[in-house]
């Protein structure tokens, strides 16, 4: 076995998404020879010339520099991979299930068994995905009946708390490195692994299996409540006629609370925080835990109602009805800097719009693709000026630069009617207004 010891160990990366191939890069960046493994030959033959199927700063340049080095290299053979490796990081998708708040951990646990019947030399398997907790003990009794007799194995969970759009900086400069259910021998190939940030300060939290499991679900929900209760905040701001935004600066001076994940709007999405905390409600009732479960059902419901709130403000500035009213969409990403539309609250409210008759055109920087093969009915253009022109309303639903950036009197000079919903509150609302536009924020007294 070569891991854990004085050799320098060879990385598989299991799952070549946002998260894999992200970690991959970075592994080959701190100088660790890296194979990326996927099932998708069309992701795994992009990668292989040094391309990203999707949109992450930073990512493509990384890649191309270190498959050009021959230190990164991409495969959809998995026995060779984990032939040819010696810790196997885990970065498949943890999908909701269709039909329940449970995630799907079909993934974790195939490429989990296969990488255990391919070993050939002693291995450490080191999950990376985020998993409800409980998972990586059943995952050591797969590993236990798949693997062959004679060589050592070991699970570890590593959880990841990269952020798209900074994935790589995240990856390279991690806040924590969380190492749960190690031995000895694994926490040290893992030290070395991680030299590199734990030796600039980087935190390292050694705990058990469930621990390193639960910190990851509980990052992210404590940072979706965050967003709903200052969504909640923002009901009573617009009943009582006070301006949330102010509110939560004011608010975010105090270190114990904090600035960030604090802006009042249309709330989160994307293919973690939605998931996760549905997929903590779910396990923490399983386990008899009601607390963990209404709470976070409430974060659910809260978040969910500011895209219903936001479907209301635009049939409302449309007079009643939005059937035949051209709206244009500026933004379809869950967050700027990424394309990814998983659960994104922006293509939500479009699509919403578009079946109660509107003429909806999306514009959006960098997601019309991905936009496109999830709601292929809509009409996406290639500018902020063609969504705005002619239309009856214009809602910004992402909090793009580009946007923010945006001219309201020549944006005034296209439109059909000069109405705005900022339901990012992302806008300059006194500039917007004093170009005679209607303007309509959530829990934001500026809007008046
Ligand atoms: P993703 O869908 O972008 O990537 C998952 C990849 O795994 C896909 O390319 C898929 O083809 C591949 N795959 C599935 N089964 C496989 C198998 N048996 N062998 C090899 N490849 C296989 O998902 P993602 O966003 O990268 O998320 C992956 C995990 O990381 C999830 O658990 C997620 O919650 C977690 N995570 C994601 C982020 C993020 O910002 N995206 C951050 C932290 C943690």
């Amino acid at each position: 076995g070569q891991w854990g010891g004085a050799e320098r160990p060879r990385l598989s990366v299991v799952g070549t998404g946002y998260l894999g191939a992200t970690h991959a890069a970075a592994m080959a960046e701190m100088g660790f020879d890296v194979i990326g493994v996927d099932t998708d030959p069309a992701k795994v033959k992009q990668l292989s010339e040094g391309k990203v199927p999707f949109f992450e700063p930073g990512l493509p340049e990384l890649i191309r520099t270190h498959v050009a080095s021959g230190r990164l290299r991409f495969t959809t053979d998995l026995a060779e991979a984990t032939a040819n490796s010696d810790i196997h990081f885990i970065c498949v998708g943890t999908p909701q299930q269709r039909g329940s708040n449970a995630a799907n951990l079909d993934y974790v646990e195939e490429a989990t068994r296969q990488v255990a019947r391919y070993l050939t030399h002693d291995g450490l398997i080191v999950g990376k995905s985020t998993v409800p907790v409980g998972t990586g003990a059943r995952l050591r009794s797969i590993i236990a009946d798949a693997a062959p007799l004679d060589v050592a194995v070991e699970l570890v969970w590593n959880p990841e708390f990269l952020r798209e759009g900074k994935a790589v900086e995240d990856t390279l400069r991690p806040d924590r490195i969380v190492l749960g259910g190690v031995s000895p021998r694994s926490e040290a190939a893992l030290r070395q692994v991680y030299a590199i940030p734990i030796e600039s300060g980087t935190p390292v939290i050694v705990c058990d299996l469930p621990t390193a499991e639960l910190v990851k679900v509980s990052a992210n929900a404590f940072l979706a409540t965050k967003i709903s209760f200052i969504n909640a905040i923002a009901e009573v701001c617009d009943s009582a006629g006070a301006d949330v935004a102010v509110l939560a600066d004011a608010l975010g001076h105090d270190v114990r609370i904090g600035r960030q994940f604090l802006n009042a709007g249309l709330g989160f999405g994307g293919g973690c925080l939605p998931k996760d905390i549905r997929a903590l409600i779910h396990r923490s009732s399983e386990l008899g835990a009601t607390k963990a479960a209404a709470l976070l059902q409430q974060v659910d419901e809260i978040n969910m109602s500011q895209r219903l709130q936001v479907i209301g403000l635009a049939i409302d500035a449309c007079g009643g009805s939005v059937l035949n009213r051209r709206i244009g969409i500026l933004g379809a990403a869950f967050k700027p800097l990424t394309d990814d539309v998983r659960d994104s609250p922006a293509l939500n409210v479009a699509a919403a719009l578009h079946l109660r008759g509107a003429q909806v055109v999306v514009y959006d920087p960098e997601a019309t693709e991905t936009a496109q093969r999830m709601f292929p009915t809509l009409t996406y253009v290639d500018s902020v000026d063609e969504a705005a022109t002619g239309s009856d309303a214009l809602l910004v639903l992402t909090e793009w630069d580009e946007f923010t950036a945006s001219d309201p009197v020549a944006l005034g000079a296209l439109v059909g009617r000069r109405v705005m919903i900022d339901a990012r509150n992302c806008l300059p609302a006194a500039t917007w207004r004093a170009a005679g536009w209607s303007f309509s924020g959530l829990g934001a007294a500026s809007s008046k």
